[in-house]
């Protein structure tokens, strides 16, 4: 292949296909080559005996600011988690609620028995912070790690260690809690505004979404990227010309293609998922362990916010360990016993899905979230690891490049 257009994007998970839509609404003629045979990257779906998998438990969060540009949510017909969780503390589960969001659980969260009441007031306040204040004040504040600024807020060891910590390090994918403050104030924001859920058809729905305005003989599937120069993209079947690059890979295969970028550790992450004939719970909502024992992040019955995602007559049980670690099938099932406070014999263990490179490491200083994405000779970089470790910041990163470029463009 020996082609030519003005800019190729180089990977289609959700930046470089944030790129493509931007860079398509404004007529400028591109092509985007993906090493793999699917859009989407680390957001995927399999189908296994009849369930829907995520690779790797991974939720919506409608509050994302740069979803609305690109979807209508409500076509994905998501199903619910409460907003807030549960904590298995020795016998007991305790329901703490976001009062923003779930009005009627609030009481019972300020009396519940995770930390102190002030604790709970105080980390009330925090959050009701980043859910108000303009981002620009946030990402504005001293940037510290996750930890010293849960500390600095006042917060007790009970609260940081039986909610904060298990609840955080399943969503930093970072036991230390050494991701920055400033990520941490934009998870608040989001997980305060908006509601998670999960897509009818499984996750892999929203890079599908994402794609179908654009035409698909555009989008060239199992096309690995050997290099990348200015003005020429190299594949196996032979170069691209083009007057621009977006590289939209994921954060190691963007240090493989353009060593000047720095390298960026990832984090990794593995759900084991299990099916039940009866749900262990009749809520859609995470149970975490207050129990400081740190093997489990979270576990959650999928099925009960998304029926879809299990047969008729079953349940589909996504439980996530943080680190490269990932103990035997057997550790976890008892920890999901001690969890749920039941037997677990009767459940069937479907898959385990590992992901060693899941999300890029954000510790501080990460300043306003917005690495450049423009490197110089029409040269340009896309992906997670340019603003927050998320979906939203996967999107927005694409976004941005794409401004980039046709500010490049119109310019040259
Ligand atoms: C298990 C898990 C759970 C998560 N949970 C959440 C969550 O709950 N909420 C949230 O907001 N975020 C979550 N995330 C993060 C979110 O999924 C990612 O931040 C986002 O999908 C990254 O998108 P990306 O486009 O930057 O990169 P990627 O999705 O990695 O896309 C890069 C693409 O580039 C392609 N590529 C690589 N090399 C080449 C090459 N040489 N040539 C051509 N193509 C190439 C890859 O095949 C891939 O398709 C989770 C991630 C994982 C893995």
């Amino acid at each position: 292949m020996l082609a030519e257009t003005d800019v190729v994007i180089v990977g289609g998970g959700l930046a470089g296909l944030a790129a493509a839509r931007r860079l398509h609404r404004a007529g400028v003629p591109w092509r985007l080559v993906e090493a793999g045979d699917r859009l989407g990257g680390r957001v995927a779906t399999d189908m296994v005996d009849g369930y829907l998998i995520d690779r790797g438990f991974q939720v919506l969060n409608t509050a994302y600011p740069r979803l609305g540009t690109l979807l209508d949510t409500n076509r994905l017909n998501l199903g619910y988690f409460t907003s807030g969780v549960l904590v298995r503390k020795g016998d007991k589960l305790l329901r703490m609620v976001n009062p923003l969001r779930e009005p009627t659980g609030g009481p019972g969260t300020a009396l519940a028995g995770v930390g102190s009441l002030l604790d709970r007031l105080r980390f009330a306040a925090l959050a009701t912070g980043c859910a108000t204040l303009p981002p620009s004040r946030l990402l504005a504040a001293p940037e510290t790690s996750t930890e010293t600024a849960l500390r600095r807020a006042g917060l007790s060891d009970a609260i940081i260690e039986e909610l904060l910590r298990p609840f955080l390090s399943g969503v930093l994918l970072d036991r230390e809690l050494a991701t920055s403050s400033h990520v941490l104030a934009m998870v608040l924001r989001s997980f305060a505004r908006g509601r998670i859920g999960l897509p009818a058809e499984g996750m892999a729905a929203l890079p599908r979404a994402i794609a179908a305005p654009l035409p698909a003989d555009l989008l060239d599937l199992d096309t690995p990227v050997a290099e990348v120069a200015p003005g020429r993209v190299r594949t196996q079947a032979g170069d691209i010309r083009c007057r621009a690059v977006v590289v939209a890979v994921d954060p190691p295969a963007a240090s493989a293609l353009l060593p000047a970028l720095a390298t960026v550790r990832m984090h990794s992450y593995t759900t084991y998922y299990h099916s039940a004939a009866e749900p262990p719970l009749a809520e859609p909502i995470l149970l975490i362990d207050g129990d400081r024992r740190e093997i489990v992040a979270n576990t959650v019955v999928l099925s009960n916010a998304t029926a879809t995602y299990a047969p008729a007559g079953r349940h589909l049980i996504a439980t996530s360990v943080v680190g490269p670690t990932a103990p035997p099938e057997p550790t976890i099932r008892a920890e999901l016993t001690r969890l749920y406070g039941r037997s677990t014999a009767d459940w069937t263990h479907l898959t385990t899905v590992a992901v060693p490179q899941a999300l890029p490491a954000a510790p501080p200083p990460q300043g306003r979230l917005r690495k450049p994405v423009a490197l110089g000779e029409c040269l340009f970089v896309a992906g997670d690891h340019r603003d927050s470790p998320s979906i939203q910041g996967a999107l927005t990163s694409g976004w941005r490049a794409a401004g980039a470029v046709l500010d490049e463009l119109r310019a040259g």
